[in-house]
């Protein structure tokens, strides 16, 4: 029966030690800092960006958190012993490229190396983003991730509606909502942010009332305004995603236009009749609006909602899969419906996927595009949603 010390020794002969100068460089390079000590100790400061998984769930959410084996880790503890075990424990699970840092955190802290107090859960947000947090995608850092995120709602309606509860609902930190109506009545079949008690009032403070009364930790940013040219470039500055639920081509032209220009993705919705649509605009990653749907079409082919109709629970549906791709975004989970048009249809009850392609002669997002300037575009009604491009 081998020793503590012997087993500590059989360790560190099979992986490789390195000190903490040569810890940082690995680490300035693109290493992953991984702090394997219990909460407590990580609470009180830790490499900045470290991924925090305590020694004794290492195996269990290792491959949750570190999905390339082949990417270099710097596995950390207080002293440089669990971290020998759990860079072993690494190696087996086939991780490539795992270093140890010898002194640990204490070493790395007495040498003058940077750190910081990571930011944490209070003991209500723990119970309250629980599902959040047994998720070793997600976990603890991606829910500090969600609540200092900033997610920016334009309008508060159909789409707006599921968007901004799920979103308010995960924690994301910040919600701006833009919209320049009053709730009516003829709404409530399909915008479930509002209710009856609220008829006449301002739908940006309807949404403020809903969202800040199902979770105290969101702060919701109110636009009572409508969006143009003149304010699009303030409002969206600082946002991290943008969901866009709003219904006219002049709006989809002038947001796609100023989300270049910011770099920030928006995560598109649209719906009419029985059918949906969604898709991400990833700035210079995948197609823009203006790649997608190159100009507008005529008006007389575009009934407003108003004039087609919308069956209720298609605008949840949609919207709600515009939440879920802003998470997904926040958190850089999966795979983003960038550069990819997803059709529902609630008759057929199917979902459909078309490669939407980044048009190189794209007028705004192309490879010879001139600056992009925002402007007014010329009021249409609402659109058909445009047919899925072939397959
Ligand atoms: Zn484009």
């Amino acid at each position: 029966m081998a020793s503590f010390r012997e087993l500590l020794a059989g360790a560190k002969s099979r992986i490789r030690e390195v000190d903490t100068d040569e810890a940082e460089r690995l680490i300035q390079a693109g290493a992953l800092p991984l702090d394997v000590r219990e909460p407590d100790e990580y609470e009180q400061g830790a490499i900045a960006g470290a991924v925090h998984i305590p020694r004794g769930n290492l195996e269990s959410n290792i491959e949750g958190r570190v999905h390339d084996r082949s990417a270099p880790v710097v596995v950390y503890c207080a002293g440089g012993v669990r971290s020998a075990f759990a860079a072993e424990t690494l190696q087996q699970l086939g991780y490539q490229d795992v270093v140890s840092m010898a002194g640990g955190f204490n070493r790395w802290k007495d040498k003058g190396h940077p750190w910081r107090v990571p930011a944490t859960l209070t003991p209500d947000q723990r119970n309250r983003y629980q599902r959040h947090l047994l998720l070793p995608e997600v976990a603890e850092a991606g829910q500090q991730k969600l609540l200092a995120s900033k997610v920016l709602l334009l309008g508060a309606g159909g789409l707006g509606s599921p968007a901004a509860l799920y979103l308010a609902a995960a924690g994301v930190g910040t919600i701006g909502v833009i919209d320049m109506d009053v709730v009516d009545a003829s709404n409530l079949q399909r915008q479930v942010l509002h209710n009856m008690d609220r008829v006449g009032e301002r739908k940006v403070d309807s949404a403020k009332k809903t969202l800040t009364a199902m979770n105290p930790d969101v702060n919701v940013v109110t636009y009572d305004t409508r969006l143009g040219a003149d304010n699009i470039l303030d409002i969206i500055d600082g946002y991290d995603v943008i969901v866009d639920g709003t219904d006219n081509f002049p709006t989809r032209y002038l947001v796609n236009d100023a989300s270049l220009l910011k770099r920030i993705p928006v995560v598109h919705g649209s719906i009419f009749r029985f059918e949906g649509q969604a898709t991400v605009f990833a700035p210079y990653d995948g197609p823009c609006y203006r790649c997608m749907i190159p100009e507008p079409p005529p008006a007389e082919l575009a009934p407003s909602c108003a004039e087609a109709g919308v069956l209720g629970v298609l605008p949840g549906i949609v919207g709600s899969i515009q939440a879920m791709e802003a998470l997904k975004l926040v958190l850089g989970l999966g795979d983003p419906l960038i550069g990819r048009l997803l059709a529902y249809d609630a008759l057929e009850e199917s979902f459909r996927t078309f490669k939407v392609r980044r048009d190189p002669a794209c007028p705004a997002c192309g490879e010879n595009a001139g600056p992009i300037v925002i402007a007014e575009y010329d009021e249409l009604c609402m659109p058909h949603p445009k047919a899925p491009p072939a397959a």
